[in-house]
């Protein structure tokens, strides 16, 4: 079976930011099948090895699937698969124009707009917050004396939390508001369409217990590959995300809940094929779905996950894409979890102290620090990058979450904020 991937190809797409190279190239070596990196920025070996790398632009979706089609006619690709957001859009146009099993790009492109999502989710009746986009031109103290409050402001296209904002009033809320708009001028989201730059979005708080789902999608069939509990509140004014933990603690009637709405809302956005990645909260009214994304969870947390013989995430993901059978690949017994480890404030990181004597708790199976020494940390809303990653596996989630926490606290963050 792997002996007929060797003659096959697969387009990488992932912009030189992604956390997620290294586990979407192991998983390409480990079944043997060609790759193509398609990233924004040349690669260094690019010259050495011209089949395995692809410069696209990554604002500029057309020209960059032309490219594509011009690359097929020499190297063939089988399939197409973005390693995060910024590449989905491009993998439907890429995969419809190359006739590949793929995500119709409606259903990307609703997925990738919030507001859009909200829009479709509505119509079809699923629980999901009430909602309202506003121009970033209007005035917030106008638009505060018509929405109700607790609220979320928040960008229609960033992710990773950045620019999500909790208002408990008027006054927050025109801050909040000042505030995501000043984020979307210096984010660059300008060239990604007008409607990202110039809107924002503004929902009813949803109170609850947070979860994700990650699923895989087989034309329009959902499997739930898993669901993860976050045991810390997130309850603004940020919601920056630290703990993760799966298998669910939630009693199966509440699982069934969350699958249910999740499967729901896949399909009235039209999401067909590959990994998406869902998230939802929980309270006495039932589920609510905050957001579905056609791709895989974000930054190193894939690492938690090891189905069938040990085989990763990522491996699922490139099978399904190339037609491989996934149907009987389940996730380990074991529970297990990762800890985004919160910034605790700005400034420029110095050094990171108990890295050894946290990797020494129990349960804990590795520590990393993604942010260089001497780079400077921007915490939430404005930030988007992780400070590090934590990962635990033991017998139950509830070892995997003492585990996280009590590593974390042996961590000691040595950060200049340059106020001498
Ligand atoms: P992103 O795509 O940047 O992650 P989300 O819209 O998923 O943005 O919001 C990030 C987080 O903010 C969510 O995981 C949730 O914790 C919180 N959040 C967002 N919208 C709401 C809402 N309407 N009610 C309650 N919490 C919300």
């Amino acid at each position: 079976m792997e002996s007929a991937l060797k003659a096959r190809r697969l387009l990488l797409l992932m912009t030189t930011a992604s956390y997620r190279a290294g586990a979407f190239l192991d998983a390409a070596r480990r079944i043997g099948v060609d790759v193509t990196v398609g990233a924004e920025r040349e690669q260094a070996l690019a010259m050495a090895n011209p089949a395995g790398h692809l410069t696209l632009d990554f604002l500029a979706p057309e020209k960059a699937v032309r490219t594509i089609a011009e690359f097929n006619k020499e190297y063939p690709i089988n399939a197409v698969i973005a390693t995060d957001d910024d590449g989905v859009i491009i993998a439907a146009m890429a995969g419809n124009a190359l006739g590949l099993p793929c995500n119709p790009l409606p259903a990307v492109a609703a997925a990738r707009n919030k507001y859009l999502m909200r829009e479709i989710l509505a119509k079809a009746g699923i629980p999901s917050p009430r909602y309202a986009k506003f121009s970033i031109a209007e005035n917030p103290k106008d638009i505060a004396r018509h929405i109700s409050f607790p609220c979320v402001v928040k960008p229609l296209s960033l992710s990773a939390s950045r620019g999500v904002i909790r208002a408990d009033d008027a006054s927050q809320f025109v801050a909040a508001f000042m505030r995501v708009a000043a984020i979307l001028r210096q984010s660059g989201v300008a060239g990604t369409g007008g409607d990202f730059s110039q809107h924002i979005l503004v929902e009813s708080f949803i109170p609850g217990k947070e979860i994700a789902v990650e699923g895989l999608l087989s034309k329009g069939k959902l499997k739930v590959l898993t669901i993860f509990d976050k045991p810390d509140p997130l309850d603004g004014p940020f919601f920056e995300e630290t703990i993760y933990v799966t298998p669910s603690c939630h009693p199966e009637s509440v699982q069934k809940k969350i699958i249910d709405c999740t499967t729901k809302a896949v399909k009235a956005i039209g999401l067909r094929e590959g990994p998406v990645h869902a998230e939802l909260r929980i309270n006495e009214q039932g589920a609510w779905i905050l957001e579905i994304a056609p791709r895989s969870i974000g930054g190193l947390c894939s690492r938690t996950l090891r189905f069938g013989e040990g085989i990763s995430l990522e491996e699922l993901i490139l099978r399904h894409a190339l037609g491989l059978d996934v149907e009987n690949f389940e996730r380990e017994f074991l529970a297990a979890g990762v800890m985004m480890i919160p910034i605790p404030h700005a400034g420029t990181l110095r050094e990171v102290r108990g890295v050894q004597e946290a990797k020494e708790v129990a349960a804990i199976e590795d520590i990393r620090i993604t942010i260089p020494i001497g780079q400077t940390l921007v915490p939430l809303p404005e930030g988007k990058k992780y400070l590090g990653f934590i990962f635990a596996r033991d017998e139950t989630p509830a070892g995997v979450e003492a585990s996280l926490r009590e590593a974390h606290r042996r961590l000691d963050f040595v950060i200049d904020s340059g106020g001498n």
